[in-house]
């Protein structure tokens, strides 16, 4: 496999060949290695093969994927690191495959997504491109505007949820609000719709909770 999906390997003919994966055949990457055979795999190539087999690709050895610890070698790390790489994104070439990730993140020519990508920008391009993009994005300009509003809305919805959990607990623990008590009243209407209030065959009102005078169906519509 590639050292990264942004570099190429360059000269890969003079890369000796105990750097090499027996299974990719490209220099070893996260090399793991196992103490009763010694041969060396990357990480992702033994973890493939071992899906489905127990033996050593090379030996044949019976070996399970725990046998194989990562290799701590420094003078053999090193090398690996020191292998030459081009970037695919620019020109820029000679690059020692273990500094590639600091050309990555700062390579003028890689593609990249805007900063609001997370609020559906869909918009990627070069990193020298994204400036221009960043200054005429709508997306980046209410992006603040958008954070606060959905923390609002969380908040809301937990009050809200809280609400509805105090209201279903009253409504279980409350059944004795009678038709007497709207009949003392003088009125049995529902404080929102201003619908009369229907009452079960119990001579219940069909309602939530006693305190505010919201019928059920009112309280269904706000709070479910
Ligand atoms: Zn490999
Ligand atoms: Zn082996
Ligand atoms: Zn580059
Ligand atoms: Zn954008
Ligand atoms: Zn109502
Ligand atoms: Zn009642």
């Amino acid at each position: 496999m590639a050292a990264n999906n942004n570099c190429e390997y360059i000269n890969d003919k003079s890369i000796p060949e105990d750097l090499l994966c027996p299974i990719c055949t490209d220099p070893l990457e996260e090399p793991l290695s196992a103490n009763q055979c010694g041969h060396t795999f990357c990480r992702q190539c033994i973890t493939g093969t071992f899906q489905t087999m127990s033996q050593c690709p090379t030996c044949r050895y019976t070996l399970t994927l725990e046998d194989f610890q990562p290799v701590t070698l420094r003078p053999f790390l090193n090398q690996l690191n020191q292998i030459l790489v081009k970037c695919k994104s620019c020109p820029e070439t000679n690059i020692q495959r273990g500094n590639f990730k600091d050309h990555a993140i700062k390579c003028m020519k890689t593609i990249v997504s805007c900063p609001a990508a997370d609020i559906k920008c869909s918009w990627t391009g070069q990193r020298e491109k994204m400036q221009d993009h960043v200054s005429i994005c709508p997306l980046v300009q209410i992006q603040p505007v958008i954070t606060e509003l959905n923390a609002t809305v969380k908040q809301q919805s937990e009050q809200i949820h809280f609400l509805y959990t105090v209201l279903e607990k009253i409504s279980t623990n409350y059944k004795k609000t009678c038709k007497e008590y709207y009949k003392a009243k003088g009125a049995a209407y529902c404080d929102i719709c201003k619908n009369r209030f229907i009452f079960d065959e119990h001579e219940h009102r069909l309602h939530y909770c006693p305190e505010t005078d919201f019928c059920s169906t009112c309280v269904k519509k706000y709070f479910s």
